[in-house]
């Protein structure tokens, strides 16, 4: 009886069918315009190519990946690569399994290093025209590993006032955080960086250099739906979008707070980000309480 109960559910063979029950079930109301939005990701490591593939099965429009490594036989541990694409760039094994997996997604692919002048001003080129419709992207997701890049990504996104998420996973991988930052709005990475926020420990001390870091798929898997989950959120407008969110393994405690912007911010640009932000609240009218 359970199981003929089970098989009368309606289940279409189309995967978008799926996906476009969350609208029916006002879940996401708007749920279709997936397909509109485009999201770069920064670094298909451990975090960013699990990211990518949710976004990809997700029905996202257009996706653009930067990475500069190679695959290799040490990230078996991890998830999404496989043994036969060892030698590969990561973002051309990541590109051809992502389009294996959906062939409607737009992928640009990068294989540079974001952080040296000449890549730096492209990877900014793309924040602002890489859009399906020639503008700016939607979302950009950092998951990097390392400080350099993080500040690259941070000194890109004040500068051109593009909405981001910082995503991170400690050496010790049982501890993780995705933030968001908004430009003016809320903390940049140089108003407070969120490994020293969560930890106290400034992350330039945190790596070790000759100490073999720990990684776990479940830590770095976790991490990856935190993030998506949130960058649906933020793109499709449901739910609440959350500003910054740790993950402490072992304790299952899942720290939530929001990060204001510094006003001493070594940042110039996001000074001059906070100071537009202040000027347009102050130009918005007051809603006028009823009487
Ligand atoms: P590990 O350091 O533990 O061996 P990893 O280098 O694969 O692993 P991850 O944390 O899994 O690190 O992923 C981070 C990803 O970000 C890597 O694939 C790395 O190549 C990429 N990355 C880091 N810095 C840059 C950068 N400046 N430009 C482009 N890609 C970067
Ligand atoms: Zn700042």
């Amino acid at each position: 009886r359970k199981i003929a109960q089970l098989s009368d559910k309606v289940v279409d063979s189309n995967p978008y069918s799926r996906l476009m029950a969350l609208k029916k079930m006002g879940v996401c109301p708007k749920y279709e315009d997936i397909r509109l939005k485009t999201v770069i990701v920064v670094g298909v490591g451990g975090v960013g190519s699990v990211a990518s593939e949710m976004l990809v099965r997700c029905g996202v429009g257009k996706l653009l990946i930067f990475d500069y490594d190679k695959v290799e036989l040490a990230n078996m541990n991890r998830l999404f690569y496989t043994p036969d694409q060892c030698g590969m760039t990561k973002v051309a094994a990541a590109r051809k399994s992502l389009s294996f997996i959906n062939p409607d997604v737009q992928i640009e692919d990068y294989n540079y290093n974001i952080t040296t002048v000449e890549n730096f001003e492209h990877f900014v080129s793309r924040i602002t025209g890489g859009g399906i419709d020639g503008g700016p992207v939607d979302l950009v997701l950092s998951c990097v590993d390392n400080f350099q890049a993080r500040i690259a990504i941070n000194q890109a996104c004040n500068e051109v006032g593009q909405t981001w998420f910082e995503s991170g996973v400690s050496e010790d991988a049982v501890s993780g955080h995705i933030q968001l930052l908004k430009p003016g709005e809320l903390a940049c990475f140089e108003c407070a960086p969120p490994l020293i926020v969560a930890s106290g420990v400034d992350e330039k001390t945190l790596k070790r250099e000759g100490v073999c870091a720990a990684s776990l798929p479940t830590t770095m898997g976790i991490v990856a739906g935190f993030l998506v989950q949130n960058a649906l959120k933020y793109m499709l407008d449901f739910g609440q979008v959350s500003n910054y969110l740790g993950y402490i393994a072992l304790k299952d405690h899942f720290p939530a707070m929001t990060l204001r912007p510094n006003p001493e911010c070594s940042s110039a640009w996001c000074r001059k980000q906070q100071a537009a932000f202040q000027a347009k609240l102050a130009a918005t009218p007051a809603p006028t309480a009823k009487a």
